[in-house]
């Protein structure tokens, strides 16, 4: 399992083991509930128990805002911090020409049709900073060129260049706009 070496899976393996009578069946039981009644957000891809995930049908989020992410695993951190209170959109990866997965694997159609629908002013780019992470982003801001939104592409030379509260609303650097809230929960995030 992804994260779960082999000590931790023998520690874990231990530990059911001692557990009292009817332990290991509840465990069982759960995993198998949540196989059964999991779904995936038919608008972000995020991990929900509906046809949409909570995030998107909640109508107290910015529905202006969607930040792009890799993972499931990427929208549960970035919840963690308790501030982003935009929507959200899970590619499902990034480009990788030698890992074999192109842009068309990844659901950057479903994105570009959100934008085109619904009332997006802003996308912001929080993809790993990786090799492939960083290609993927320059990839999305140049499909993103021609629409009627504000790009926010996440940077490595721009978190080395700013840090949490020492940019202002209207500051800007390397062209774009620094989204203050916003920044700092990327930063947090990654590099905190
Ligand atoms: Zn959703």
């Amino acid at each position: 399992m992804p994260g779960i070496g082999r000590k931790s899976a023998q520690r874990l393996a231990i530990f059911i083991l001692k557990s009292k009578d009817g332990y290991a069946d509840k465990l069982v039981d759960a995993i198998v509930s949540i196989k059964a009644n999991t779904t995936f957000c038919k608008k972000c891809h995020n991990i929900s128990e509906h046809e949409e995930c909570n995030i998107c049908s909640d109508p107290k989020r910015d529905a202006s805002k969607i930040c792009v992410v890799e993972d499931i695993v990427d929208v549960m951190a970035i919840e963690g911090s308790r501030e982003y209170r935009g929507l959200y959109h899970v590619l499902g990866g990034v480009i990788s020409p030698l890992g074999g997965v192109s842009a068309g694997d990844l659901k950057i159609t479903s994105l570009m049709e959100r934008i085109s629908f619904e009332n997006i002013s802003e996308v912001l780019l929080a993809l790993n900073l990786s090799t492939e992470g960083e290609a993927t982003m320059i990839y999305l801001s140049q499909m993103l060129h021609d629409k009627n939104v504000e790009v926010t592409p996440h940077s490595p030379r721009r978190t080395t260049g700013l840090s949490p509260g020492v940019c202002g609303p209207d500051d800007y650097w390397q062209g774009y706009r620094c989204p203050v809230e916003d920044m700092k929960i990327i930063e947090q995030y990654y590099w905190c």
